[in-house]
Order: C-alpha cells, then sequence, then structure tokens
C-alpha cells in the first residue's frame, strides 16, 4: 500500500467493499458526506467524526476525524480539544468494553493535510502473523487487505453497528 493512500492524501481510494471515490481531501469528503465509510457513519457531532477506516478491513479499526480542515493538534480551539478527549475516551472504552481488543494504539501524523486520529485495535493473529508494536502497524494493515475474506468483512460491518449503538447510548 503506497504511503499517501495510509496517510489519506491521495487523490483516490477504494474502500474494502470495492467503492471507489476520487476527492481533493478525504477528511472533508467524509464531512460532507460525499464518502460514506463503510457502515456508515459510527458516531458524529459539531466537531468530529467517527467511523471505520474506509480501506483496511480490520475489525474495531476506527477512525476520528476534525471536521475542520486542520492537521494539527496544535489547530484545535478549545471546544475541539475538550470534545476529542472525551469522545477518544469513550471510543476506546468501546473496543475494550465490547471485547474488541483489550489493546490499542492511537496514531495521528501531520504528514496527512487533515486530522485524523487511529484508533488501531490490537487482534491475536497480528501477533502470530506478522509482530507487535507500531513498526508493524503498516504491515498489519497490507495483510488485512490482501487476505481479508467476505466473512471478515462482513464481521466488520457488523462490529461497526455494535460500536454505533454503544456510542450513542
Ligand atoms: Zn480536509
Amino acid at each position: 500500500m503506497k504511503d499517501e493512500n495510509l496517510i489519506g492524501n491521495a487523490k483516490k481510494a477504494t474502500d474494502f467493499l470495492g467503492n471507489t471515490y476520487e476527492y481533493e481531501c478525504m477528511g472533508c469528503s467524509i464531512e460532507k458526506g460525499e464518502i460514506v465509510p463503510p457502515g456508515g457513519i459510527i458516531y458524529e457531532d459539531e466537531y468530529f467524526i467517527l467511523a471505520q477506516d474506509p480501506e483496511i478491513p480490520i475489525d474495531g479499526f476506527i477512525i476520528i476525524n476534525t471536521k475542520r480542515h486542520i492537521n494539527s493538534f496544535a489547530e484545535m480551539n478549545e471546544k475541539e480539544r475538550v470534545n476529542f478527549i472525551e469522545l477518544l475516551h469513550k471510543s476506546v472504552k468501546a473496543i475494550k468494553e465490547l471485547n474488541i481488543a483489550d489493546k490499542v494504539t492511537i496514531v495521528q501524523e501531520e504528514r496527512s493535510k487533515h486530522l485524523h486520529v487511529w484508533i488501531f485495535p490490537h487482534h491475536e493473529w497480528m501477533n502470530e502473523k506478522l509482530g507487535k508494536g507500531i513498526s508493524y502497524l503498516r504491515d498489519i494493515c497490507a495483510y488485512a487487505q490482501e487476505n481479508a475474506t467476505d466473512v471478515d468483512k462482513k464481521k466488520v460491518l457488523k462490529r461497526v453497528n455494535q460500536i454505533r449503538e454503544y456510542m450513542n447510548i
């Protein structure tokens, strides 16, 4: 997988359901509803959108996108900062309480032009096949893209519904 794709700076993407999108900025297109991430938006408020990663079919791999086109935590206003930590807290709690994974890795890269935060769950198969730690995230993503079956993808979509229910209580 190309680096540009991984950080959301490519101009074109195909999600894991086979839908292809063209855009100037993926984060802005999600915000405008031009791109609907697989399974639909999980949670949305005035400042953020939470959704499944569109391109990587990993169970419980969710992403917080800012609604505004900013690319750094340094640019967040006070309301965004306060709301962000609450949303991150609840999202990580969802992964744990729904027994999706007992550990997550949180990633935000300023190389991406639109701020999005990965909440990346660690599943057993990752350790067995690829290894642990942040250096393996790229390999794990590529592996999931190449090897996820239709059954795996259905499971991801089912999970999106389950996390949506949790997030909207
Ligand atoms: Zn944007």
